[in-house]
C-alpha cells in the first residue's frame, strides 16, 4: 500500500493500480490524470449526495460522489484541501469518485458512497479497494469547536487547539462500511504543507486539483 508519483506529475495508489481494467489518478497543482477523454464531473457542494452516471459532462448535477460503470468514462472531483477518495469494485466493474471536505465527512459521504456502490452495483464492500488521496491532514486542519463537534474520535487538542483528521475520519466510513484496511490506501501527503498542490487554507487559491478514475478496458 503506497502513493506513488508518476512523471506527469500525478499520484498513483498501488492497492487501485492492481486492478488490471481501470486507470485512476489524483492530480497536482501541475498534473491532471484526465486529458481530453469523456468524463464527467459535479457540481460540489459539500453533501452526502452520491449520484449514478452513464454520460460525460461537465458539473452535470449537485452531489459529492459518482458512481458508474460506463467503459471509457472518467469520473472526477476537483479539490484544494478536501479529500479525493476513489474506490473500485473488482468483481462487478464498478467505480467511485468522492469528495469529501470536512462537511461532507460530517455528513458521512464515504459511507453513503459505498452503501451506493452496494444498492446499484451489488458491490461486496469486503472485497471494495479505496484510495483517500492527498488533502489536508491533522498537521494543518486547526478548526473551532463548532466544526470540532462533529469529529470528536478524530480531533487532537494536544496543542490546546482543535486538530481535525479528516483522513481517519474517512478511513474510519470505510472500514466500518466493511472495507478492509489492507484494502484502502492513505496518502500521508498534505496539501497544505507539501509542494506541488493547489490549497485553499494556504493561499486562497481558486486552482484545483483533478482527481479520476475509469474503467479503460
Ligand atoms: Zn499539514
Amino acid at each position: 500500500m503506497a502513493f506513488v508519483l508518476g512523471q506527469n506529475q500525478v499520484y498513483y495508489s498501488t492497492v487501485l493500480s492492481s486492478v488490471p481494467w481501470a486507470s485512476h489518478g489524483f492530480g497536482t497543482a501541475t498534473g491532471s490524470p484526465v486529458q481530453n477523454d469523456a468524463h464527467a464531473s459535479l457540481h460540489q457542494t459539500h453533501s452526502d449526495h452520491v449520484l449514478f452516471i452513464e454520460q460525460s459532462g461537465e458539473k452535470q448535477d449537485d452531489g459529492d460522489g459518482l458512481i458508474t460503470r460506463t467503459l471509457g468514462l472518467w469520473i472526477s472531483i476537483r479539490t484544494a484541501d478536501c479529500l479525493p477518495i476513489l474506490l473500485i469494485d473488482p468483481d462487478n466493474r464498478a467505480i467511485a469518485a468522492v469528495h469529501a471536505g470536512w462537511r461532507g465527512t460530517a455528513a458521512q459521504i464515504s459511507r453513503a458512497a459505498v452503501a451506493s456502490m452496494v444498492e446499484r452495483f451489488g458491490s461486496k464492500p469486503t472485497t471494495l479497494l479505496a484510495a483517500i488521496g492527498p488533502g489536508i491532514d491533522h498537521c494543518c486542519f486547526e478548526v473551532g469547536e463548532e466544526v470540532a463537534t462533529h469529529f470528536e474520535p478524530f480531533t487532537d487538542r494536544k496543542t490546546g487547539k482543535a486538530h481535525v483528521n479528516l483522513k481517519a475520519a474517512n478511513l474510519h466510513q470505510l472500514l466500518s462500511s466493511g472495507l478492509s484496511q489492507a484494502n484502502v490506501d492513505v496518502s500521508p501527503l498534505c496539501t497544505v504543507s507539501s509542494p506541488g498542490f493547489h490549497s485553499f487554507r494556504r493561499n486562497r487559491t481558486e486552482g484545483r486539483m483533478v482527481s479520476a478514475v475509469q474503467i479503460s478496458t
